[in-house]
């Protein structure tokens, strides 16, 4: 891996990986709760920092088909999601390019 580098967010409620606490998203990010994942409750968001995609995979959701990439944190390297690259139903196009994290692996905390 090469060097890490951290990004800090702005906002005052800010998802961190409960792990190693780096920052991964904020609350304005988040599109949706009411997604799931492996272990549960996962979030649909806009936007992340700090994490890596792993492989481009098929994969058969509820949904349809996806192609997704694994999700891993910068700090921990623990996968803790997905990213939607692309969507073949035409319903499930807004999730491409957005990124689902589980509610499991995040924290939220206060921030200024
Ligand atoms: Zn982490």
């Amino acid at each position: 891996m090469g060097k890490m580098i951290l990004e800090y967010l702005e906002g005052n409620r800010i998802y961190v990986c409960k792990k190693c606490h780096i920052h991964l998203s904020n609350y304005e990010s988040r599109i949706s709760k009411n997604f799931r994942g492996g272990s549960g409750q996962a979030f649909l968001l806009d936007r992340g920092i700090n994490y890596h995609l792993g492989q481009l995979e098929d994969k058969d959701l509820m949904t349809g088909k996806h192609t997704i990439q694994n999700l891993s944190c910068n700090g921990c390297n623990q996968v803790i999601g997905w990213k939607y690259v692309k969507a073949y139903r035409e319903s499930e196009k807004y999730k491409e390019g957005k990124i689902i994290i589980e509610r499991n692996f995040l924290k939220r905390i206060k921030w200024n």
